[in-house]
């Protein structure tokens, strides 16, 4: 199997940003959904300040209700690729659909797989064959098995470019959306050589409970975060009450940094 190895890690270059191995931290910030250009601008450009490394922003968004706003579609990629581009960073974004993966990939420099689409084995084959990186969310039922496997999906195909992704699993608790399995940082660490990060955002749900699992998640070894940012959370279309406003983002930072430092690790 191409990422059962606890020795050699894989490095993924996406632009200029190298993540995993020994690598700095990999911050990947922005809001939920893109909901319009001025918006993104605006939410983005003091986040990049602050030291995130890639931005992120749903296109296709994969709604519990088909009632809620579903993203703005190609239109929204086109906003996030410009944005991208001016700012210059690498542009993060989901693609749900393998009939959309070569759309989406003209827009985006790492093509993100929802939780709930982890095991959609015609969109991982899909993955497989192009030449972009890939972040692989863990499913909010699924094991480290099945997560290591949907990543061998994408693998076997030719494309070893895959950064893993813990965002939390579906547990009795209530108090918080899902609960960060910070375990499953460490076993992947150990048995396999993919870079894996944490979302904190969708793992906890909650604005207050992003930083305390974000140092933890450094603590326990991640490779790199992905945090949901929004100039206004109240007024957010989807997401806002686990969303930080850039502001709390910086402060974020500055509290992730120390806690980098302490675990020898370098957050640029
Ligand atoms: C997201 O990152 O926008 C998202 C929908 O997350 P998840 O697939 O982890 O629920
Ligand atoms: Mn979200």
């Amino acid at each position: 199997m191409k990422s059962m190895s606890g020795g050699e890690k894989s490095v993924v270059c996406v632009g200029k940003v190298l993540i995993g191995g020994d690598n700095p931290l990999a911050i990947i910030a922005g809001p939920c959904a893109v909901e319009g250009e001025q918006m993104l601008r605006d939410t983005v450009r003091p986040v990049i300040q602050s030291g995130a490394h890639m931005i992120r922003g749903g296109a296709f968004k994969p709604r519990t209700s088909p009632y809620s706003f579903q993203g703005l579609g190609v239109k929204g990629l086109k906003i996030l690729n410009r944005i991208g581009r001016e700012m210059g960073v690498p542009v993060v974004t989901e693609v749900m659909d393998s009939g959309d993966v070569e759309l989406v990939a003209e827009y985006a420099d790492v093509l993100q797989v929802g939780a709930r689409n982890m095991q959609n084995f015609s969109l991982l084959k899909r993955l497989g064959r192009i030449n972009k990186p890939i972040i692989l969310k863990r499913g909010m039922a699924a094991t480290i098995e099945e997560w290591l496997m949907a990543a061998e999906h994408i693998m076997v195909g030719g494309n070893e470019q895959v950064i893993l992704c813990e965002r939390g699993i579906r547990t009795h608790e209530q108090w918080t959306r899902n609960t960060l399995d910070l375990s499953a940082v460490a076993v992947v660490k150990n048995v396999s050589s993919l870079p894996v990060i944490v979302d904190p955002s969708h793992a906890t749900g909650h604005t207050h409970l992003v930083a305390p699992m974000a140092k933890a998640a450094v603590a326990a070894g991640a490779d790199g975060l992905m945090i949901e940012v929004h100039l206004c959370p109240e007024k957010a279309v989807s997401d806002g009450q686990q969303s930080l406003t850039p502001r709390q983002f910086s402060s974020m930072i500055a509290e992730i940094s120390r806690v980098a430092a302490a675990v020898g690790r370098c957050c640029q």
